[in-house]
């Protein structure tokens, strides 16, 4: 069972190690216009019960009908999460009473998930990764939301969300620690972000996860879980495995036992509470909904979906060391968004693969980091860019001169070599004004030049002087190699 039983993520506890065994389920909201089984808007955002159809009130005589997009967006999801798609699913009646379920019941899928077993590769560095398996993937209603805090009697209903589609992602108990936890959950977004399945918004509540959490000795049998609910960052289930990792041990080690239960994430404290117990846990006399088919396609569906699928964050990262020559750290860094990876080959195409990489994550991504802007929102296009580096390469100007003109680029905008002509930033290669300026600086300063005789380091002081009385124009290149001889250092 333990792959990757490591020594660093082992908790010390009064009685020796424990090792912490997490399993997430992931409810990711799919990207659709439309609700699973009504054509009703879905929107964040939108006014109260402004987006309900009558399916989704649950008004008697009311029959739900598929939204293809969904399943489409299902199997997509299932195929870049390399699983089984399952040609036949049953859609079944999760049944319970909750004021923002008029209809009494929630459609889910139970024991027929229309996906099956699958597989993540998920990152712990640039260059270290561990797989996290897949149980299975199953299409679900979400229900609505209900109000309390508008006044101080009533509670109101937004059945806004009632109907949305949701994915629900269950991964096995394959991960060891918080970081472990968070980077699948990174990855899988990376994922589906890329799949286009699911925007990943944790702030809008379009991915949130159900934490499993147990502890035990290495090599024991898994330990009883409590399952932490819908914690919505990625911070906070980091934070939620180390709490309740801590609870845990605590309980154990006092001689206690672990009751299964769910519990609730408590950001402000950082703490869990218990919000029911497994006894109390509902029977949700699930059976298959007699308005729904089963849900059946066949391979050349699948297959056409397949074909059709974007290259995913794996491949890519692979195909960008391999074509640009990039290392493992810098392509990690731009997959980590579609949009980056897209920006950055925009900006390599026909040039050097490492400078390009350079110049977009270090210059670029710094500068918008700053500003807290993503790379969509970027005021310098690759074609700025490109046109920067150009200028470099052609030895018009120096890499110094090349960030001034990133940055006046940046704020103002316009044709970098527009800019450089217009405001006199070309590099001075001409060796006779460089000399006059070098004979200058010579001239004034006897007593280091007497210095540097003795003591060839000095060059760089030199070097400096004649850069900055250059205004920093003249080629560095030109400036060592004349200075070398001026001053007689080898
Ligand atoms: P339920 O429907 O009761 O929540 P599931 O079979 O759907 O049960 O499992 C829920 C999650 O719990 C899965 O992600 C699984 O990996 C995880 N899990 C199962 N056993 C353990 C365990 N002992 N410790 C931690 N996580 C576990
Ligand atoms: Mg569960």
């Amino acid at each position: 069972m333990t792959a990757h039983a490591n020594p660093k993520n082992l908790i010390p506890g009064a009685t020796g190690d424990w090792e912490v065994v997490i399993g997430l389920e992931i409810h990711a909201q799919v990207a659709s216009n439309a609700k699973l089984f009504s054509g009703a808007a879905v929107g964040f955002g939108a006014p109260e019960n402004s987006q309900v159809s009558l399916v989704d009130a649950a008004m008697p005589g009311m029959l739900p009908v598929i939204n293809e997009e969904c399943v489409r967006q299902a199997i997509r999801t299932g195929l870049g999460l390399k699983a089984k798609i399952n040609y036949r699913s049953v859609f079944d009646r999760k049944n319970y009473f909750y004021p923002d379920l008029p209809q009494g019941y929630q459609i889910s899928q139970y024991k027929s998930p229309i996906v099956g077993e699958g597989e993540v590769t998920v990152d712990l560095s640039p260059t270290e990764s561990f797989t996290v398996g897949i149980e299975r993937l199953h299409l679900e209603q979400d229900a609505g939301k209900s109000i309390h805090d508008q006044s101080p009697t009533l509670s109101y209903i937004d059945l806004n969300r009632s109907g949305t589609a949701l994915m629900e992602i269950v991964s096995k108990p394959d991960m060891r620690s918080a970081d472990e936890a968070k980077a699948y959950v990174t990855k899988l977004r990376t994922i589906l972000r890329y799949l286009g399945t699911c925007d990943g918004d944790m702030e809008k509540g379009n991915l949130r996860a159900d934490v499993n959490v147990s502890v035990r000795k290495p090599g024991d049998a898994f330990g009883t879980r409590c399952e932490i609910k819908n914690v919505n960052s990625i911070r906070f289930i980091g934070q939620a495995v180390d709490y309740e990792a801590r609870r845990q041990i605590g309980i154990i080690e006092d001689g206690g036992t672990i009751a299964q239960e769910t519990r609730l994430f408590d950001a402000g404290k950082g703490e869990t509470r218990s919000m029911r117990s497994k006894e109390e846990a509902h029977d949700y006399r699930y059976f298959p909904d007699p308005d729904l088919l089963p849900l059946e396609f066949d391979q050349a569906y699948v297959d056409d979906l397949a074909k059709h699928l974007p290259e995913l964050p794996d491949a890519k990262k692979a195909r960008l060391i391999a074509q640009y020559g990039l290392t493992p750290y810098d392509a990690s860094i731009l997959v980590l968004e579609k949009e980056s990876a897209d920006y950055f080959e925009a900006v390599a195409r026909g040039r050097d693969g490492k400078q390009a990489a350079n110049w977009v994550i270090n210059e670029l991504f710094g500068r918008l980091n700053k500003e807290g802007h993503d790379v969509t929102a970027s005021p310098v296009t690759p074609a700025q860019i490109g046109g920067i580096i150009d200028l470099i390469q052609a030895g018009t100007i120096s890499g110094k001169l090349a960030k001034d003109l990133f940055e006046i680029v940046f704020t103002e905008g316009g044709d970098p070599a527009a800019i450089v002509e217009a405001r006199g930033m070309k590099q001075v290669t001409d060796t006779g004004a460089i000399e006059k300026v070098i004979d200058e600086v010579i001239a004034a300063n006897p007593d280091k030049v007497e210095q540097a005789k003795a003591k060839p380091t000095m060059l760089g002081w030199f070097v400096g002087q004649v850069m900055k009385a250059s205004g920093g124009k003249a080629n560095p290149g030109a400036v060592n190699e004349i200075l070398k001889t001026k001053l007689g250092i080898e």
